[in-house]
């Protein structure tokens, strides 16, 4: 059927409620060319103040999500769900590497789709860079092959999905209108939808280095993400986690990379990360079918660690994508290793009180450990390790974190914004669970 872009934008504007047909017209414009920029730029405007009720959100999702090609795996026959988790993302957010492998090694398949680092946070694909020989970029068969073989695969976006998505989010870029949580919520469903999932849990941060400015926000998106892709038919949940502080020990490529397989190898169980990895596994793997209970998901997941299986799914992503074959066993003779190692101690010793998350983030970028232009290279080697949390010990011998960099003054400059980043004082800090709340779809599919 055939509209007029300006008539959908003014039913729009005047809050009125869009049909299922406008919507994928004007989702398809977006994705072929044929809608401008103008016209782009003035719906996102008119969804920004109007709003789109839950039905126009699944419409657009969907549309958007059809704008290009949507994965389906059920030629391989595969014997489990096919599983994904998404993050609004943060500093030291290095759960993907752990969760995919973990999902695969309960016998889900977890087909993820990934991006790159945005602003302060760190991109899952950027790490995955840091192994020598990884392809993010391979061919269909070859992420096939993967996915069948490992159970898990992570590689990134093609202009093939939702190539409305990348041409509507740049518009929203540029106009003011990203903070609409309804566009938000279709940008990001629009791409995961499209890998052809059986089940989803979304990661939704909140705190200092969240992408969601305020606890509030991120119930709301949290909420609506729940509720369209399950309206869209992916039964999803969501948890709101905390990004109050570095969630790994690391942040950093390389330096979380390695830590992420210290965790599948056995190491670091006690952890934040570890407790957050853990429990979007065992939301999804419930809503997926694998597990009836909490309790039985956990015990499955702890068994993937114990026997191996979970480090094994790890490698063998790694090799099927082009890195090497030892890779699980031999990290450290891959891994890039910066230059430069500084420790940096606090100015007078006590318990970290408070961490200036967004600021943490922004030192990694300022290392070169992420981008100040789109399309930059990154330097992988680079970061922060042993990084102190809320509610540590800091001392002469306890420094608040190690920088690794390219050169001295490179450290330096860091150091100066590690002490800037941290709050030291003498009270012992309240630490509370790194989960905050569950949220349930208040539909079904
Ligand atoms: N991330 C996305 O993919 N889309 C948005 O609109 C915002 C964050």
């Amino acid at each position: 059927m055939s509209f007029l872009p300006q008539e959908i934008i003014r039913r729009k504007r005047d809050g009125e409620v869009l049909s299922d047909a406008e919507l994928r017209f004007f989702a398809a414009g977006i994705g072929d060319g044929s809608i401008g920029e103008g016209q782009i730029a003035a719906f996102a405007m008119a969804v920004f103040f109007r709003g789109l009720c839950m039905d126009e959100r699944v419409a657009l999702t969907l549309a958007m999500r059809d704008s290009g090609d949507v994965l389906c795996w059920d030629e391989l026959g595969l014997d489990g769900p096919i599983l994904d988790k998404h993050s609004t993302g943060g500093v030291g957010d290095v759960v993907s590497l752990m969760l995919g492998p973990l999902l695969a090694a309960c016998g889900a398949y977890v087909p993820m789709i990934s991006g790159r680092g945005l602003g302060h946070t760190g991109g899952t694909l950027d790490k995955l860079e840091s192994i020598p020989g990884y392809d993010v970029t391979p061919d269909n068969a070859t992420f096939r092959r993967a996915l069948q073989q490992a159970g898990v695969a992570i590689i990134g976006q093609t202009g093939r999905l939702a190539p409305a998505d990348a041409r509507f989010y740049a518009t929203r870029d540029v106009t003011a209108t990203v903070e609409s949580i309804d566009l938000i919520t279709a940008s990001i469903l629009s791409k995961k939808l499209a890998a052809g999932l059986d089940a989803l849990v979304m990661d939704v941060k909140v705190g200092d280095g969240a992408f969601m400015p305020t606890y509030a926000a991120s119930q709301e998106l949290a909420q609506s993400i729940a509720d369209v892709a399950t309206g869209a038919g992916t039964p999803t949940t969501a948890l709101l986690t905390d990004m109050n502080q570095c969630l790994a020990r690391s942040a950093g490529n390389a330096l979380e990379v390695a830590e992420a397989v210290e965790f599948l190898s056995g190491g670091g169980r006690e952890g934040r990360l570890g407790e957050v990895t853990m429990a979007l596994c065992a939301e999804v793997m419930q809503t997926g079918g694998l597990a009836a209970t909490a309790d039985e998901a956990h015990a499955a997941l702890a068994a993937a660690l114990d026997s191996g299986r979970a480090a094994e799914a790890f490698g063998r992503m790694v090799a099927e994508l082009g890195g090497p074959s030892d890779f699980v066993e031999r990290p450290n003779n891959y891994l890039p290793t910066a230059p430069v190692t500084l420790e940096v101690f606090a100015q007078r010793d006590g318990v970290v009180v408070g961490v200036a998350t967004r600021d943490l983030g922004m030192c990694v970028v300022r290392l070169g450990g992420g981008r100040t232009n789109a399309g930059q290279g990154i330097d992988h080697a680079v970061g922060l390790a042993e990084v102190a949390g809320i509610g540590d010990a800091v001392s002469a011998e306890r420094p608040l974190a190690v920088v690794h960099a390219r050169d001295e003054a490179a450290a330096a400059r860091a150091a100066a914004g590690l002490l800037a980043a941290f709050e030291v004082g003498d009270a012992d800090p309240d630490v509370g669970s790194v989960v905050y709340e569950r949220i349930t779809p208040n539909i079904s599919t």
